[in-house]
């Protein structure tokens, strides 16, 4: 059985085996593959079993892949793979559900500890020599900020965001939760539900961890920052489009929204011209909340899983069913 991964070099840059896969037949693996449909069509050959974690399979490409008959999503988020195309070509096609809770949920409060000391500014200022010319035994060159006592509002109370929530409330912050499904029982004295609107209002940070959808795209928009305090902290860990960049950029210009943290943009990698390059008190991390390799462990172990439960005729985590 031929195996082709289109693009792995993620997921395993090399400090990963691809052993548990190899084990099942004849196994190319491809850093990258160039997205173009002739060259994914030709990277794929007559493989009956791919793996792609970002490289697109749209009809068209499936459509001219006559061997396969299994595709493995090294992701959570399947938009990569038409499903249904895949599924009238008797394609099965599986995902990741879950592997990278507990990174990205610290990662988020990574961000957020970083918006409140900026670490990584004033260690690159000491050895810049402005300690050793300070007339003072202490400086700092941003606001320096406690949580204790700080509301949190998350939007999507999820896995991640419940993860995070646990987190932040050891740090003495008060949750304001809002999701579509609520379940009471995660309520208590420092966590509850909210509307969305009281979730803007109340909130002196807005972390997202919610789903893009067609109805959560741009839910970070001048309007709804017109809603929020002024001197808000933003933080998106979950997905770029969530943000609408430019209202973004001008709130944190304008002082509205006095920091924020993004490890997601529109499009990635991040493109030269994204208006957050130029925003000022912004960090940007390059898509990496995921990547520990104790999560990348966890996702290739669950891929291996996947691949297994297909050939013993019980496909597990299908998307397309
Ligand atoms: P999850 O499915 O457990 O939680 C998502 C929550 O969002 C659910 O509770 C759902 O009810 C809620 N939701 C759906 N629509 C909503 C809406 N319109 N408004 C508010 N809430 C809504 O998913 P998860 O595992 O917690 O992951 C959350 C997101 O994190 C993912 O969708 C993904 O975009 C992102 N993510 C990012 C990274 C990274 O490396 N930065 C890694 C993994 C996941």
């Amino acid at each position: 059985m031929k195996i082709v991964v289109l693009d792995g070099f993620t997921l395993n840059p090399g400090d990963l085996s691809w052993e548990g896969i190899e084990k099942f037949g004849d196994l190319i693996v491809h850093d990258r593959t160039d997205f173009s449909p002739d060259k994914v069509i030709e990277t794929i050959g007559n493989a009956e079993i791919i793996f792609t974690n970002k490289t697109p399979l749209p009809q068209s490409v499936l459509s001219k892949t006559s061997t396969v008959k299994y595709i493995g999503v090294l992701a959570t988020g399947y938009n990569v793979v038409d499903t249904e195309a895949a599924k009238e070509l008797g394609i099965v096609v599986t995902n990741i559900p879950t592997y990278g809770t507990a990174a990205v949920a610290q990662f988020t409060m990574a961000l957020l500890l970083e918006l409140c000391h900026h670490i990584g500014e004033h260690s690159s200022a000491v050895f810049m020599g402005d300690w050793t010319k300070s007339a003072d035994f202490c400086f700092w060159n941003y606001p320096l900020v406690e949580l204790a006592g700080k509301s949190m509002g998350i939007i999507g109370f999820g896995r991640i965001g419940q993860a995070t929530a646990k987190i932040a409330q050891a740090f003495g912050l008060k949750i304001l939760a809002f999701d579509n499904y609520q379940n009471p029982e995660l309520e208590s004295d420092t966590c509850k539900y909210v509307t969305l609107d009281e979730l803007f209002s109340q909130s002196d940070i807005v972390s997202l961890h919610c789903p893009l959808f067609d109805s959560t795209k741009g839910i970070i928009n001048k309007h709804n920052i017109a809603k929020m305090k002024d001197g808000v902290m933003i933080i998106n860990t979950s997905r770029g489009p969530l943000v609408v960049e430019d209202d973004l950029r001008d709130a944190l210009e304008s002082g509205k929204v006095a920091f924020a943290a993004v490890d997601v943009v529109s499009a990635e990698p991040i493109s030269a011209d994204n208006p957050l390059l130029n925003a000022r008190n912004c960090i940007i991390t390059p898509h990496i909340a995921w990547a520990p390799k104790e999560s990348r462990t966890r996702l290739m172990n669950t891929a291996i899983e996947n691949l297994e439960a297909f050939i013993k005729g019980s496909p597990i985590n299908i998307v397309n069913k």
